[in-house]
């Protein structure tokens, strides 16, 4: 199994290593149809795009998308998610230039108020040493559902990276709101029993390499590996074949 398409990768525009263009060469290496700019929103710590620097990096990718024929490059941004009342760093307005809109959890991306930090953040902390209450969990669960409820949202990604989640709850909504669920081979969530509730809930998966160096554009060992032992198919997980792809808020491809 592999992949033919990677829906998230970063550059330099955000805290990646290299440049559009070296992510697009590196994909069409291994032969992918599509590869994705998804650098982070505006809040994440000193490095997330400013909203006016999205026309820039549109235009990159254009010029490396007419120079490169045998690849789709696609602009998008991995928003974050900064209240538990499911708003996110990346206005409609703005998401209306992108081709996707990638939404995941970071513990340190600024919140929307002060008091927010204490709903999720510094519970994620805890999460370092330990697993988040059960309390936690229902609140870490029901943000992130705000977020596919509120937002139009592509990609989920890596649910369950520093933050404890009920699978079950989370595939349902992606089910819902038809965004796919990354199973992403960089932070390496979620394992099995994340993906068999998920699916069980009706979600469908995605694999990308969330590469933050274009080395590792379209590597996806782990997420691969785990997905065919699990006997996962392209009947469950959208970007291991030819098949086209209907995101949530339009692309095909
Ligand atoms: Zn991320
Ligand atoms: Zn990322």
């Amino acid at each position: 199994m592999k992949i033919t398409a990677d829906f998230h990768t970063h550059t330099r525009y955000s805290h990646g290593k290299g440049t559009v263009e070296d992510n697009a060469v590196n994909a069409l290496s291994l032969g992918l149809r599509a590869v994705a700019i998804t650098d982070h929103a505006r809040n994440h710590p000193l490095v997330g795009v400013k909203p006016d620097k999205i026309d820039v990096i549109r235009k990159d990718v254009t010029a490396v998308g007419k120079e490169y024929k045998n690849i789709r490059v696609l602009l998008g941004l991995e928003a974050n998610v900064i209240s538990p009342r499911g708003d996110i760093d990346v206005s409609e307005e703005d998401a209306q230039k992108l081709d996707v809109l990638l939404v995941g959890f970071h513990l340190t991306a600024y919140q929307k108020k002060l008091t927010d930090y204490f709903r999720l953040p510094f519970n994620g902390l805890t999460h370092i040493f330990c697993k988040n209450s059960a309390k936690q969990i229902v609140r870490n669960t029901d943000a992130i559902i705000a977020c596919l409820e509120k937002n139009k949202v592509d990609v989920l990604t890596h649910p369950g990276f520093r933050i404890d989640v009920d699978y079950a709850e989370i595939g349902r909504a992606c089910a819902e709101t038809g965004t796919f669920m990354e199973i992403s081979s960089r932070h390496r969530v979620p394992g099995r029993e994340g993906i068999e509730q998920a699916l069980n809930a009706g979600a469908k998966f995605i694999i990308n390499s969330d590469a933050h160096k274009p080395v590792y554009v379209g590597k996806c060992g782990w997420a691969l590996s785990l997905a065919e032992e699990m006997g996962l198919t392209e009947n469950e997980i959208v970007n291991v074949s030819d098949k086209p792809i209907r995101f949530a808020r339009g692309l095909e491809i």
